[in-house]
């Protein structure tokens, strides 16, 4: 006779969840692979393999530690499709309507373990440093809510890089030191890369079966689908590349997508590794001698500053925030975002990254195709579609902040102070990129113009009332009222045309 149920989703594979912690004799853990959750977006297939592979190893893992575990696979004849249809399968099933779960990171699904007709509890997700009551203490009353004020609470909180009550090193923030243009060449050979077990390819081959249409390239696939991997591939990052993260952060090339950044996100979101040890292994590289602090500083201020505001805004902005649209921008996302072509070599060689491999960076993710859609007025509900979609690291908690608040500034500015615009010459210092380009970065009209040149322009301009008097941007639009009349109206006239062919379907 099974007590209560206890729910673990795909996002929650650690051992300690609060959930898990209060399994007693007689629960029964339920996990499933259903249809709804694959399918809400068309994610990435790597992701879905992703995540089905290391839950079945997760289960395994509770059943070794003697707990009973009822776990559906995607192809089961029986399975329900949703996760309330597969509780409601498991509590007729056993004689019980009680289950403990984890709350969700996403409101969709917090909203459906409410309306199921079970008794369903729903814990705090204490795997984040800010509990949402310490966010919202936080941000009570303030009029502002800059991330850098409340990072430097999160160090002062966790002691991470302190010395008594002062920063390590004297600074806070040591980004200044953080933004070298692209290296001739990159001195780390890339991510750990796992060789799939039986079990993995097992999930390889649904997932090939089932997910055929989805956007993005499954094999040859290497992620972690473990705990114990997860850390080989942390180590292998602290080791090798921390020490240069710091100094190419902001860097890109095409050919390195992964420069000497951590690509750990999936297994951080999913449960496989924690923010503490992260944390802990750079801080101990910096406190080595290993990796010099603007690194350590950098990768810190992400995961215990970024990481975790951005979880806080999303949950105090509530379930609305994935459709604000403070700029009215309508456009339907072009076709090359799902691998269509392009002559824009930044769009084409990050879009490309992400099909294959279901990872970009984030200033990819953010100074090319957020930039991008941004500059071009996409309609952001269908940008946000698309993050949630194509990254292996994808969930709403942390994707629609950055998407919707960072890169799209459709919160009107809770998260970003102005948008994240820019035109060719950002890309072209930061990149490679430019200079096998269709496109000049230096020709800013006329024939080869770069088409981020023209947006740029005609998006500062279209929201003119909104941002010139903003103080961060007032000396942009002075630079656009000394301009040539005649100049002003040709950037603005070839930047229509250019939307126009674009949603006309032109390769542009
Ligand atoms: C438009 C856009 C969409 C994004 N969508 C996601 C997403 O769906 N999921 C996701 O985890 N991150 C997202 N990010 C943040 C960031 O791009 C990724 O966390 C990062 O690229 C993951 O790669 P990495 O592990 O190599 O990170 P590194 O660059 O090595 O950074 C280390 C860690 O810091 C954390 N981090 C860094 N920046 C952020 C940030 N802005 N917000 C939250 N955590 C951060 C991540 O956990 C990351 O693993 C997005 C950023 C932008 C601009
Ligand atoms: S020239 Fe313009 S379109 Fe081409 S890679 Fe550079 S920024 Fe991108």
């Amino acid at each position: 006779m099974v007590s209560r149920l206890i729910l673990v989703l795909g996002d929650q594979l650690s051992p300690d969840m609060a959930a898990l912690r209060r399994h007693e004799p007689g629960d029964l853990v339920v996990m499933a692979e259903v249809g709804d959750e694959a399918g809400y977006v068309p994610h990435h297939p790597k992701k879905i393999a992703f995540l089905f592979a290391a839950m079945r190893k997760f289960a395994d893992s509770l059943r070794r530690d003697g707990i009973d575990v009822a776990y559906t696979r995607l192809d089961d004849p029986d399975n329900a499709g949703s996760i309330p249809g597969e509780l409601l399968r498991r509590a007729e099933q056993h004689g019980t309507d009680e289950v403990i779960a984890t709350e969700p990171g996403e409101w969709r699904l917090i909203q459906a373990l409410d309306d199921c007709p079970l008794r369903i509890t729903q814990l705090q997700d204490d795997r984040f440093l800010a509990s949402h009551a310490t966010f919202q203490d936080w941000a009570e009353g303030r009029k502002e809510l800059r991330m850098e004020w409340f990072y430097r609470d999160m160090r002062r909180k966790t002691g991470l890089l302190m010395d008594g009550d002062e920063p390590a090193g004297g600074q806070w923030n040591y980004d200044h030191d953080n933004r070298k243009p692209a290296p001739d060449a990159v001195a780390f050979s890339g991510p750990m890369s796992f060789t799939p077990d039986a079990e993995v390819e097992e999930v390889l081959d649904l997932v090939a079966r089932r997910f055929d249409n989805n956007f993005g390239q499954l094999r040859p696939f290497a992620f972690a689908t473990d705990r114990g991997q997860a850390r080989r591939a942390l180590t292998h990052f602290i080791t090798h590349a921390l020490p240069r993260f710091g100094d190419y952060q902001d860097a890109m090339l095409a050919e390195n997508g992964f420069l000497y950044h951590a690509v750990v996100s999936m297994y951080l979101n999913a449960g496989l590794l924690t923010w503490q040890e992260i944390c802990t292994a750079a801080e101990e590289a910096w406190r080595d001698g290993h990796a010099p602090i603007n690194a350590v500083e950098g990768f810190i201020r992400q995961i215990i500053g970024w990481r975790e505001y951005m979880r806080g805004i999303y949950f105090r902005e509530g379930p609305d925030y994935t459709r604000r649209n403070e700029l009215g921008h309508s456009r339907s996302l072009p076709w090359f975002y799902w691998g269509g072509e392009t002559r824009m070599r930044c769009v084409s060689l990050t879009v490309a990254q992400t099909r294959d491999e279901a990872y970009a960076h984030h200033i990819q993710r953010l100074m090319v195709t957020g930039n991008f859609a941004l500059l071009a007025g996409i309609d952001p509900y269908q940008v946000h579609e698309w993050y949630l979609s194509v990254y292996a690291d994808a969930y709403e908690w942390v994707e629609a902040p950055n998407v919707i608040g960072m890169s799209q500034f459709a919160d009107g500015g809770i998260v970003g102070s102005k948008p994240y615009v820019s035109s060719a010459n950002y890309i072209d210092r930061m990149s490679n990129y430019c200079g096998d380009c269709h496109y000049s970065a230096k020709t800013k009209t006329g024939e080869g113009a770069c088409p981020f040149n023209l947006l740029y322009w005609h998006f500062l301009n279209r929201h003119r009332d909104r941002f010139a008097q903003n103080p961060r941007m007032s000396r942009i639009y002075a630079n656009w009222d000394r301009m040539d009349e005649d100049r002003r109206r040709t950037i603005l006239s070839e930047a229509e045309t250019f939307l126009n062919r674009m949603a006309q379907g032109a390769v542009v």
